[in-house]
């Protein structure tokens, strides 16, 4: 996931906007003006504003870029579906098409088997996550908006469209989950020249399994699904968009999601397996941890920001989610629960993260030689 939004937006205080008025707003963009209607989500105390469009986009304006607000008192509504793939359509280059199912909006200009491929994974993917949440007593709700997932037929497309919110990093990253768009953007990965065998076809849902299960497409096809899975998360309930879930939790989560399980058509009976590339990044991260690891993993998100020492705590954050989610499994879902009430734009203090985990999870030395002691069993 990447979070483009700059801070720059958030004052000291924000507040909820009106929920049953539409504003039309007129921004300054590029150098000239654009119109977006929408929900005003916060306002915050010098005059900027997250406002939600019909298609899930959160536009985060800030005052100097506002020139004109004004609202009607019309009901905010989401696109239906086919008024949300028709905009869609609109907005990509030539030659998309929308496949579509129960959950996703899947648009692509790559094979239909690929998009219905995708469509299928997604789907068991989704149930799964809602299923596993909720046999622990976490109530999540359906999406607000459709799910859109865009899939470009190759790397070198993707990269051009993925450009403006990547940046140079674009050709680098497989895929990727927007919180400003809500969309998932991916390319299709049969078409990695080093995944393809001579000879081989990318037609069937079969040939796309046989050439997506092999060993060295495991961490392409991991990439996707910890995408899909920071949209889910996004979009049930589970987490909001902009307000300050730890990055070990929205990374740990989406990592311990992201063990594929391709070779299930109907469910996803591994959910929560063990990863083993984190797991073993864990444990050779144990010769050099040092005591302090844990506080510093949750007190705020620069181990997990900084490329420097990313590997080590997206390991240890995994390590962590898979622990308290099967050691401890209701603190952390109240936990989950009381993060999910978290409000866009409020950051935390690493002095109350800390307070607000100890709160659920006792004191940090026990749970952290519980958590050791525990690992050690894992493999
Ligand atoms: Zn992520």
């Amino acid at each position: 996931m990447n979070r483009l939004v700059s801070r720059v937006l958030l004052l000291l205080l924000a507040m909820p906007g009106s929920l049953f008025a539409l504003e039309h707003v007129t921004v300054r963009r590029d150098g000239r003006e654009q119109k977006v209607s929408g929900q005003v989500v916060v306002t915050a105390e010098d005059g900027g504003l997250l406002l939600m469009t019909n298609d899930g986009t959160l536009w985060a304006i800030e005052p100097d870029k506002l020139v004109s607000r004004e609202q009607d008192d019309q009901e905010f509504h989401p696109l239906a579906r086919n008024e949300l793939s028709k905009q869609l359509l609109s907005e990509l280059p030539e030659g998309f098409e929308v496949y579509s199912t129960r959950h996703y909006l899947i648009c692509y200009n790559t094979s239909r088997e690929y998009a219905a491929w995708c469509g299928s994974l997604f789907e068991r993917l989704y149930k799964g996550f809602i299923n596993a949440w909720s046999r622990k007593g976490l109530k999540l709700h359906e999406p607000e908006f459709p799910l859109v997932a865009v899939i470009f037929s190759s790397p070198e497309a993707y990269s051009k469209y993925a450009q403006s919110e990547l940046g140079e990093a674009a050709p680098s990253i497989v895929g990727y989950y927007s919180l400003r768009s809500n969309r998932v953007t991916m390319y299709d990965l049969t078409g990695i020249e080093s995944l393809r065998s001579a000879g081989d076809r990318r037609g069937s849902p079969g040939q796309i399994n046989a050439v997506l299960s092999r060993p060295e497409a495991e961490q392409v096809v991991a990439t996707i699904i910890h995408e899909a899975t920071h949209q889910i998360a996004f979009n049930s309930g589970l987490q909001t968009r902009f307000a300050d879930i730890p990055l070990w939790v929205s990374e740990g989560l989406a990592v311990f999601f992201e063990t594929p399980d391709l070779q299930s058509a109907k469910g996803w009976r591994t959910i929560g397996a063990v990863n083993t590339s984190r797991l073993d990044r864990f444990r050779e991260y144990l010769s050099r941890r040092p005591a302090g690891s844990l506080k510093s993993l949750l007190s705020d998100d620069k181990r997990i920001r900084d490329t420097r020492t990313a590997l080590d705590a997206y390991a240890e954050a995994w390590a962590l989610n898979y622990f308290l989610i099967h050691y401890r499994p209701k603190q952390y879902v109240a936990y989950l629960q009381m993060l999910s009430g978290k409000k866009q734009f409020l950051w935390d203090e690493p002095k109350t993260r800390l307070r607000e985990f100890q709160a659920a999870f006792g004191d940090l030395s026990q749970l952290d030689s519980d958590f050791l002691k525990q690992m050690q069993k894992v493999h």
